[in-house]
C-alpha cells in the first residue's frame, strides 16, 4: 500500500496543531475522510440532493437510484446475499438496538439467555441490559484468558438449550482482540441460538464476509471506515428480517395506512421509517469503493502491522503497561496501554500539544476496564493513512512525558 499517496488524498491530514503536524492515532473513535468521499457528498448536495421514494421529479429518482445502489454496493463490500439484507440505520448502536428491540422483546421470554462476554462496548451490552429487563431473559457471559482473549472453556460451559442470542464484536476497541467469530457463530448455531456481531471495530479494518461467518446480524458505523456521521449498517439475514416487526414506524416504511392500522412494506424499507441519510449512503458507497480498491487484506494488514510495531516498542519502556493479546497474537490496528504515574487524560494532553491526537478514558467499555483493574486507559489506533515514522512520533513523545512526569512529581 502507497501509504503517502493515500495520505494525500486526506486534506485534514495536511494541518498543524499546536504549530505541529497533526499526528491522528484516534480513527478507531472516527476515521478521517477522503477526497472521493468528500467529493461524492458535495455533488450530493450540489447537483441532486432530493428526499427518496415519494418523489417523482428528476432529482428524487436520481437520489433514489444512488440511495439504492449504495445500498447493493455495501451488501457488496460485506458479501451479503443481497441488497435486502442492508438496513440503513445512523451508527453500530442503532443497530444494535434495533435487534435488540423488534427482534429481542418479541423473541425473548423469562428464562431466556443472552450470552456476552466482558469486553463488549456498551453499545453491544445496554441494548441488552433493557431488552433482558423488559422480557425477564438473563445476560449470561463467557470467560476471557489471563490475555484478553475469549475462553473457550466457557463457550461450552454458558452456551445451552436456554441461549437465544450470542452477541460478541469481532475486533475488541480496547483489547484490540481479534474474536474467531465464525467458530463461535457455529457455536451459537449448534444449541439452535442466533448470533450478533459487533462489526464496528472489524469491517473498516479487515475482510468481513457475512456469508462465510454465517453470522444472523451484523452491525457496523460509517464514520469509522471513512464515510459521513450518522450512517451505519444492520445487515440481517433476509428470512429473520421479513419475519421480524419493524424498530420504527411512520414514512417511508409502510403499505397501507388506515386511521385504525397499516401493513408494511418489504424488507429492507419496512425498517426505514422517516427520511434516510441519503448522502450519508451515498457517502459510505464512495468509502467501499476507496478500501476495495486499496483492498481490505491489504489494509488490514497495514493497521495491524503498525499496531504490532506501537506494541513492541511501548513494551520496551519501562513504566508502560499494553493490554490485550501478545506480540505473537492476531491484533486489530490499535493499542491501549498506560505509563504508570500518569493518569491517560494527562497523558492526552501532553500529548496534544504535540500534535498527537489518542483518545483516553474507558472508551465505551467499562467492564473490560474493571476487569483489567485499571480505571481507565490510554488508546492509539491506526488507519490507512499512518505511518511507522507516526508510531515513532508517539513513542518519543511518550517517553517524554514520563521524563517530565519524573522530573514534576520528583
Ligand atoms: N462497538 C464497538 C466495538 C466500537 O468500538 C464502537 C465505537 N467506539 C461502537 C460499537 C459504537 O459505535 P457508534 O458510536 O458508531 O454507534
Amino acid at each position: 500500500m502507497d501509504t503517502q499517496a493515500v495520505r494525500r488524498d486526506f486534506p485534514i491530514l495536511r494541518q498543524l496543531v499546536h504549530g505541529k503536524p497533526l499526528v491522528y492515532l484516534d480513527s478507531a473513535a472516527t476515521s478521517q475522510k477522503p477526497e472521493p468521499v468528500l467529493r461524492a457528498l458535495d455533488e450530493y448536495y450540489r447537483t441532486y440532493n432530493a428526499n427518496v421514494h415519494r418523489g417523482v421529479h428528476v432529482l428524487s429518482e436520481l437520489a433514489t437510484e444512488r440511495y439504492e445502489a449504495a445500498r447493493a454496493r455495501v451488501a457488496r463490500f460485506i458479501h451479503a446475499p443481497g441488497p435486502e439484507s442492508i438496513l440503513f440505520v445512523r451508527n453500530t448502536t442503532e443497530a444494535i438496538n434495533l435487534v435488540a428491540y423488534a427482534w429481542g422483546r418479541a423473541h425473548l421470554r423469562p428464562g431466556d439467555e443472552v450470552v456476552l462476554n466482558p469486553m463488549e462496548h456498551h453499545s453491544n451490552l445496554i441494548p441488552w441490559q433493557l431488552t433482558a429487563r423488559a422480557t425477564g431473559a438473563h445476560l449470561r457471559f463467557l470467560d476471557l484468558t489471563p490475555t484478553g482473549e475469549i475462553d473457550w472453556n466457557s463457550v461450552d460451559r454458558v452456551l445451552g438449550p436456554r441461549t437465544r442470542l450470542l452477541a460478541v464484536t469481532q475486533v475488541s476497541n480496547v483489547l484490540g482482540t481479534i474474536n474467531p467469530v465464525a467458530e463461535l457463530v457455529a457455536a451459537a448455531h449448534r444449541v439452535g441460538a442466533l448470533a450478533l456481531v459487533d462489526g464496528a471495530q472489524s469491517v473498516p479494518h479487515m475482510p468481513v464476509d457475512v456469508t462465510a461467518l454465517d453470522c444472523d446480524f451484523l452491525a457496523f458505523s460509517g464514520h469509522k471506515m471513512l464515510a459521513s456521521m450518522g450512517i451505519g449498517v444492520l445487515y440481517g439475514k433476509p428470512d429473520i428480517l421479513a419475519e421480524m416487526d419493524p424498530f420504527f414506524g411512520g414514512g417511508e416504511m409502510i403499505d397501507e395506512v388506515t386511521l385504525e392500522s397499516a401493513t408494511w412494506k418489504e424488507i429492507p424499507w419496512k425498517f426505514e421509517a422517516g427520511t434516510p441519510n441519503v448522502a450519508g449512503a451515498i457517502s459510505l458507497a464512495a468509502a467501499c469503493n476507496y478500501l476495495d480498491q486499496l483492498g481490505m487484506a491489504q489494509v488490514q494488514e497495514h493497521g495491524s502491522s503498525l499496531a504490532h510495531y506501537a506494541l513492541a516498542q511501548m513494551q520496551q519502556i519501562p513504566g508502560v503497561e499494553v493490554y490485550g493479546p501478545p506480540a505473537d497474537r492476531p491484533r486489530g490496528a490499535l493499542v491501549a496501554f498506560n505509563v504508570r504515574g500518569i493518569h491517560p487524560h494527562d497523558l492526552s494532553t501532553i500529548l496534544d500539544q504535540e500534535g498527537i491526537a489518542i483518545r483516553a478514558g474507558h472508551h465505551c467499555a467499562q467492564p473490560i476496564h474493571q476487569w483489567l483493574h485499571i480505571p481507565a486507559s490510554a488508546r492509539a489506533s491506526f488507519y490507512i493513512y499512518n505511518t511507522p515514522a507516526e508510531v515513532d512520533y508517539l513513542i518519543a513523545a511518550l517517553q517524554r512525558a514520563k521524563e517530565y512526569f519524573a522530573h514534576v512529581l520528583g
